[in-house]
């Protein structure tokens, strides 16, 4: 199946937004603003979907959905890798 240029900057969007998700449910407001959707369960729930997602045939729905799960795991990896990290729940 080719990819097109269109559809790689779809998923680089839909990655970015949900990226930006996990602040947006739970503002930086303080250093204690990461709770239920910044943590360690939150990233083995994405894992686990990840995990069903990709055993999906091929489709313009798969790739979204793994764009969106890639761009909230970006955002929780880099946070694990702070000196916070993340709560386990
Ligand atoms: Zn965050």
């Amino acid at each position: 199946m080719p990819v097109s240029g269109l559809r790689i900057l779809r998923s680089a969007c839909l990655g970015a937004l949900a990226a930006a998700l996990p602040d947006f449910l739970e503002p930086a407001d303080s250093s204690h603003h990461r709770r239920f959707f910044h943590s360690v369960i939150a990233l083995c729930g994405l894992g686990w979907m990840a995990s069903r997602v990709v055993r999906m045939p091929p489709s313009e729905f798969r790739s979204d959905l793994l764009a969106l799960l890639a761009g909230y795991g970006s955002h929780l990896a880099a946070d694990a890798l702070t000196p916070r990290s993340l709560p386990l729940c």
